[in-house]
C-alpha cells in the first residue's frame, strides 16, 4: 500500500491541532511547529481578567493534545515560500512539504494606534495571553470607583462578542463587591448598534442596560493618551477612563510570505472561501484567524476549517459554509451568534440552557482538539440541527 503523504502544520492553535490530528488519524504523516509550550484556551482570558480565574485552569501543554505519531517541533516560523514548498524558522531549520496547512492565528499590532502599547504595559489586556489578562484583573479588582472602559481599535478583531463579554462579567464582579455604580462598566463599540449584527443589538441592548453598562456606539480608537486617562475615537469623540483595555488592531501573521500576492494588504492569507485553500497553490491551505475569509475569526470557525481541510487533504469534497457560533453570555444566561456566508447572524433567543452548554463547553474542548475524528459526529449533529436557514425559520 502507498504511504500517506506528509503534512507539514503551523501553529498548535485550534485550527492547527484540529487538521494535524484529524490526518494523523486517518493514517497521516504530520508534523506541527509551534512556537509555545502551552495551548490557551482563549475565551479564558476574559474569566482571568474580570473574574480572577487561575490562568492554569485554561493552559494545557502542546505536547498533551497532539497524538502519538505526530511530530511536534518547537520553534517560530518566520517564512513561507510556496512556489518552493519551503518553510523557514527564526533559527535556521527549514522543512519542505506535501501538503502545508497555515494556522497560525492573528498577529497583534499594538502600536497601529498611539499610545496602544503603553496601555497594555499599565493595564494588561484581555486578548494578548493570560499574563496580560493577569495584569488587567489586578487592575481592574483594586478599582473602588472610577471608569472601566473595554474598547476597540478596529471593528474586524476575533470573536466579535468578546467585549461584550468582558462587559457583562466585569459588571458581574462588581455587583457581588457592591461596587456597580461607583465603578460605572463603559463599553465603546466601534459600530452604529450595541452590537455589529442589528438583529443580535436588538437582543443584546436591553440586557446592557439591565446590567448597568453604559455603551457608546461609533467609538473607533484611533490614540490613547496613558497620562491624561483619555481615549480618542476616529468619529472625533474623546472618553475618560480610570482603567482602559482596547482590543488591537489584527494582522496576518507573518512578514515574509512568497509571493507576497498570496496574502492581503493586512497579511491574512488569500483563500478560496468554499476550500481553504491558498489562492494559486493546490497543496496548501490557510485555517483560522490567519485567513481572509469573510466570516467571524473564531474559535468555532478554525474548528470547523480544520476539519474541512483535513479532509480535503483525505479526498473527500468537504466545503467550508463560513460557519460562526459566538457566546455571548450575560449575568447567568447566553446566546449563540450564528451565521454563516449565506445567511447573517440569525435572531436568537437569551436562555440559562444555552449558557450550560457554553459552560460545558470547556470540559469538551481539551479532548476535541486532541480527539477530533471522536468529537466530529457529536459537533456535526449540533451543527446541522442548528443551522442558519433553519433557526431563521423556527428560531431558537
Ligand atoms: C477574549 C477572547 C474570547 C474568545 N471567545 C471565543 C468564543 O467564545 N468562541 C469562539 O469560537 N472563539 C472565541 N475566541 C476566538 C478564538 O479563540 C480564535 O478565533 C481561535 O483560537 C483561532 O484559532 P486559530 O487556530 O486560527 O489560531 P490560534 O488559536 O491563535 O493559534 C495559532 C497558533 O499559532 C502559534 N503561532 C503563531 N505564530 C507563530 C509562529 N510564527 N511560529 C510558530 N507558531 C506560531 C500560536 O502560538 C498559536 O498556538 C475568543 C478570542 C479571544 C481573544
Amino acid at each position: 500500500m502507498a504511504q500517506k503523504k506528509q503534512v507539514l502544520v503551523l501553529g498548535a492553535g485550534a485550527g492547527g491541532l484540529i487538521a494535524g490530528n484529524y490526518l494523523a488519524a486517518n493514517g497521516y504523516r504530520v508534523t506541527i511547529v509551534e512556537k509555545n509550550d502551552y495551548h490557551l484556551f482563549q475565551p479564558g482570558m476574559l474569566w482571568i481578567a474580570f473574574r480572577g480565574h487561575d490562568p492554569e485552569r485554561y493552559m494545557r501543554r502542546v505536547t498533551e493534545l497532539v497524538k502519538p505519531g505526530v511530530e511536534l517541533v518547537k520553534g517560530v516560523v518566520t517564512e513561507i515560500n510556496l512556489a518552493e514548498r519551503l518553510v523557514k524558522l527564526s533559527d535556521g531549520r527549514e522543512f519542505s512539504y506535501e501538503y502545508l496547512v497555515v494556522a497560525l492565528g492573528a498577529a497583534y499590532d499594538y502600536d497601529a494606534v498611539s499610545g496602544n502599547r503603553e496601555l497594555l504595559e499599565k493595564y494588561g489586556d484581555f486578548f494578548s495571553g493570560a499574563e496580560h489578562a493577569r495584569r488587567l484583573w489586578q487592575a481592574f479588582s483594586s478599582m473602588k470607583e472610577g471608569t472601566l472602559v473595554i474598547a476597540a481599535a478596529d471593528p474586524g478583531y476575533k470573536c466579535p462578542p468578546a467585549p461584550h463579554k468582558a462587559a457583562f462579567l466585569a459588571a458581574e464582579t462588581l455587583r457581588e463587591r457592591g461596587l456597580l455604580g461607583k465603578v460605572k462598566v463603559v463599553l465603546a463599540v466601534p459600530f452604529v448598534h450595541e452590537y455589529s449584527s442589528e438583529n443580535i443589538a436588538r437582543i443584546v441592548a436591553p440586557k446592557l442596560r439591565e446590567a448597568g453598562i453604559e455603551v457608546k456606539t461609533m467609538f473607533t480608537v484611533e490614540s490613547i493618551d496613558v497620562e491624561k486617562k483619555k481615549l480618542y475615537s476616529l468619529e472625533g469623540e474623546e472618553l475618560g477612563f480610570d482603567v482602559a483595555t482596547v482590543i488591537p488592531v489584527h494582522r496576518g501573521p507573518l512578514d515574509k510570505v512568497e509571493p507576497e500576492t498570496a496574502v492581503d494588504e493586512d497579511g491574512f492569507f488569500k483563500v478560496d472561501k468554499h476550500t481553504l485553500r491558498i489562492e494559486g497553490y493546490d497543496d496548501a491551505y490557510a485555517v483560522g484567524d490567519c485567513n481572509n475569509t469573510p466570516t467571524s475569526k473564531t474559535g468555532v470557525t478554525a474548528h470547523l476549517g480544520g476539519e474541512v481541510v483535513a479532509e480535503r487533504i483525505m479526498g473527500y469534497n468537504a466545503v467550508f459554509t463560513g460557519r460562526t457560533n459566538c457566546p455571548l453570555i450575560t449575568d447567568g444566561e447566553a446566546l449563540f451568534v450564528i451565521s454563516d456566508y449565506e445567511h447573517p447572524p440569525v435572531p436568537v433567543r437569551f436562555s440559562k440552557f444555552k449558557r450550560l452548554l457554553e459552560d460545558m463547553f470547556i470540559a469538551m474542548y481539551w479532548p476535541s482538539l486532541r480527539d477530533p475524528e471522536k468529537w466530529s459526529p457529536l459537533f456535526r449533529a449540533y451543527f446541522e440541527a442548528t443551522q442558519p436557514k433553519i433557526l431563521a425559520k423556527l428560531g431558537w
